[in-house]
């Protein structure tokens, strides 16, 4: 080999070297774009409860998330709109396209029809890599709420007739292969939920900053300011499913109830509901005495983690007296569709008659009530006509007491000046 051609063979050697390694470097220096997507705007207002206005309400969250994590290195944010405007949908995806966004993220806040549903829910783009990493994301979000106490209604797809993702702006957002999710923090009608946003401006600052861990989390992010490190963060592995994932239509494959026990003084009975969902997983029960004309609430069914549940929960409930009851309990599973369960017919109980009985603790309590006398009641002491007239009675007795020892002293006197005369 010639001077020449061993020459040209290392300049074409360090050249790929370089090539390769600039790419590299540009590459791990490519920063992380996000796109915040503020639910609602203008006149399309979102969920409306007393004073709360969703479309706001998503605003404020929306800022604070994106002030929080431009708090990490490497990341640019942007929101898909600042000012009160109703952009549609498409726009909103196409923003994210244009940007080059690596995720966007659409914040929401939820009322239910019936004001009884309760939790915090993401819901996903249905197919491939966007389920994938939608899932990978929601996985990490719902941990971030949880951690604060709000309830997993669970990370789900919906879709509509014609078999595509129910929600807009993840229908919009997969046709462009941006990434996306969207996040209904809580229910803004539920009493449940209220006291997660209700209480001011802190709280939503607290949501936006969980939405923002949770990004950073996903993107293992790091932050000198906040002196956190997330680069070796492990995300729960998620396969790409190969067809649509399709929400749970069927109703709890159980739902069965069994009386344990019944005290006939309280009406309190125990009540061992067994409920189990194949498809996805039971997220609530509720109960009714009357055969399912009228139910309580929702409650809480127990589940270890979101996607899990147990398959049995023991519970007590007071029954009203004086009436026969029609015991019922319904699962509800983790797309509310529920199933009922058998009855159970319980013979009236009558109210405890023994009112004789019931201690007058109330009462007692009352008649010894130690409040403090004020001036008002010291300096009107004379003003109370009984006072006054005690007050003339002790008067008086003194008066008297004093006369008749004047005149036992006096008598006595007399006596023995008697004698004396006598004597002389
Ligand atoms: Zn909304």
């Amino acid at each position: 080999m010639s001077k020449r051609n061993t020459f040209i063979i290392y300049l074409l050697f360090f050249s790929v070297i370089l090539w390769f390694k600039s790419d590299i470097v540009c590459f791990a220096n490519e920063p992380v774009i996000v796109v915040i997507d503020p639910g609602h705007g203008g006149e399309n207002l979102g969920a409306q409860y007393e004073k709360y206005t969703e479309k706001e309400l998503n605003m404020i969250v929306a800022k604070y998330m994106k002030e929080e994590l431009e708090k990490y290195e490497n990341i640019i944010v942007y929101l898909t709109h600042t000012d009160d405007v109703d952009m549609s949908l498409k726009d909103r995806a196409e923003f994210a396209k244009e940007k080059n966004a690596d995720f966007l993220f659409c914040l929401h806040f939820n009322a239910s029809v019936h004001q009884n549903l309760f939790g915090t829910e993401v819901w996903i783009p249905s197919k491939g890599e966007l389920y994938a990493k939608g899932y990978q994301f929601a996985e990490i979000q719902m941990q971030q709420m949880q951690d604060l106490g709000l309830y997993s209604r669970g990370i789900k797809t919906k879709l509509n007739d014609n078999g595509q993702d129910y929600y807009g702006i993840l229908r919009q957002c997969s046709k462009l292969d941006v990434p996306s999710v969207l996040i209904e923090h809580c229910h803004l009608d539920h009493d449940m939920d209220k006291p997660f946003y209700q209480k001011g401006d802190a709280q939503l600052m607290e949501l936006g900053k969980r939405d923002a861990t949770a990004a950073a989390k996903y993107f293992g992010l790091k932050s000198d300011e906040l002196n956190i490190d997330y680069s070796n963060y492990e995300k729960v592995p998620v396969i790409a499913p190969d067809g649509i994932v399709k929400p749970d239509k069927t109703e709890p494959e159980i739902s069965q109830i069994e009386m344990l026990s019944l005290d006939n003084s309280t009406g309190e009975i125990t009540v061992k509901m067994n409920a189990f969902d194949n498809d996805s997983y039971i997220l609530y029960y509720m109960y009714s005495f009357d055969g399912g004309k009228t139910y309580s609430d929702l409650q809480k069914w127990p589940r270890p983690v979101w996607n899990q549940s147990f398959p049995d929960h023991t519970f007590k409930v007071t029954v009203p007296f004086d009436q026969e009851i029609d015991f019922v309990a319904c699962a509800y599973n983790g797309f509310d569709v529920w199933k009922e369960s058998n009855h159970i017919q319980i013979d009236a109980i009558s109210s405890p008659q023994n009112e004789e009985s019931i201690p007058t603790a109330k009462v007692i309590y009352e008649e010894i009530s130690y409040e403090p006398l004020n001036d008002y009641e010291i300096s009107g002491f004379f003003d109370s006509e009984k006072n006054l007239l005690l007050l003339a009675v002790s008067i008086i007795s003194m008066i008297i007491i004093i006369i008749l020892c004047v005149m036992v002293s006096m008598i006595i006197k007399l006596q023995k000046s008697n004698k004396q005369m006598k004597k002389k």
